[in-house]
């Protein structure tokens, strides 16, 4: 399979008054052409700061201390500000949990969109005068179709609305024609649907399901709710204290998981439907600022081993699109499976989800 984009290695700490906070440890992914890759973890786990980096948008305490990003053969960290900031918003696109804070609240949303357009096409055209003018009367039929192509009804009124007079779904699905006015070929999504309703939740999942077919997008999609990705996720990479803990095909990720936090995850994932009673996981992550020497779920783990506390865990294989790092999977240590309530639990949902 075509690798679209490539992440080896990436580790970022944040300069603070405090010292340094390694917020990205050596984090590894590839994604593939027409594919989508969610990442989850909890809140703080490094997903965000992954992302950024890979749009080039560190913030300016932050330092990139290792890492290669491959796209199309070039790596992103290596290559000029220009040509970087020509992939960026254009080759890969970016839409993030609240759409408000993409959105001018003062422009009328179809200028958003046609601006966003002319912008980048004038840019364009001042590299290369042989890239067409774009008609600002063209400009407003290609945002009606973008309008359109993310659901948006009454397009040509809606075009003259201002973003208050939409909903939150609505609001997202905005953002999200913005980010596709540039025909990126990777859109990362991070935390899209976690400011909106349940019901609102599925029907952006189920818009970004069919843009991705449609489009053929590769799409990164970030979240802290497992429960999300069961209906998107071809792959998911579970993140933990800033490294990538686990991976392999959604299927493997939930019914065959291996690293005890894959497991508190799930057992904290609510059912949409049933509502059961959850799980929380104890404690908190750890202060990134003194990572753990050993696995940094090991404080947490009830399964965890002396040598969690000691040694980091390597990546064991699991199957050849599966890997966790987890000590567990070492051939001489004890043989734990995945608590029975989870089986049990993960059963009943295999019976009801369907792709
Ligand atoms: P999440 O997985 O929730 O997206 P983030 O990637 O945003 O997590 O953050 C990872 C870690 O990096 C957190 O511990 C966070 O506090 C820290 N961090 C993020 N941005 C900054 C910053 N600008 N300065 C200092 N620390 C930061
Ligand atoms: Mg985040």
């Amino acid at each position: 399979m075509e690798k679209k984009l490539e992440v080896k290695n990436l580790s970022v700490s944040f300069r603070t008054p405090l010292g340094k906070a390694q917020a990205v440890r050596g984090v590894s992914f590839e994604l593939y052409a027409g594919e989508t890759l969610a990442i989850v973890g909890e809140s703080g786990s490094g997903k965000s700061v992954t992302s950024k980096a890979v749009m080039g948008i560190l913030s300016g305490n932050a330092e990139v201390l290792s890492g290669e990003i491959l796209f199309d053969g070039k790596d992103l960290l290596k290559i000029g500000e220009k040509e970087f900031s020509r992939l960026r918003g254009n080759k890969i696109s970016m839409i993030f949990q609240d759409p408000m804070s993409s959105l001018n609240p003062i422009m009328r949303i179809g200028k958003q969109i046609t601006e966003a357009m002319l912008l980048k096409n004038r840019a364009a055209r001042r590299k290369d005068k042989s890239v067409p003018r774009l008609k600002k009367s063209e400009a407003r039929r290609k945002a009606i179709a973008l309008m359109e192509e993310v659901g948006i009804a009454n397009a040509e009124k809606r075009f003259e609305q201002y973003p208050f007079e939409f909903s939150g779904g609505m609001r997202q699905r905005i953002v999200i024609a913005i980010a596709l006015s540039a025909n990126p070929e990777v859109l990362i999504c991070d935390e899209p649907t976690t400011a909106l309703d349940v019901s609102v939740q599925a029907q952006i999942l189920k818009l970004i399901n069919k843009l991705k077919r449609e489009r053929n997008l590769s799409v990164v999609f970030i979240t802290h709710d497992l429960g999300v990705v069961a209906n998107v996720a071809d792959r998911i990479a579970v993140m933990y204290a800033g490294k990538i803990v686990e991976y392999g095909e959604s299927e493997e990720i939930f019914y065959e998981p291996k690293h005890p936090y894959t497991w508190a995850l799930l057992s904290s994932t609510p059912d949409l439907e049933t509502k059961e009673r959850l799980e929380t996981i104890p404690l908190s992550p750890p202060d990134m600022l003194f990572p753990p020497v050993g696995d940094a779920f090991a404080e947490r783990n009830p399964y965890a081993l002396e040598i969690d506390f000691e040694e980091q865990p390597p990546f064991f294989k699991v199957s050849e699109t599966h890997y966790a790092a987890t000590w567990l999977l070492h051939p001489l240590a004890p043989k734990v499976g995945i608590p029975e309530a989870l089986a049990e639990r993960m059963k009943r949902r295999k019976a009801k989800w369907t792709k």
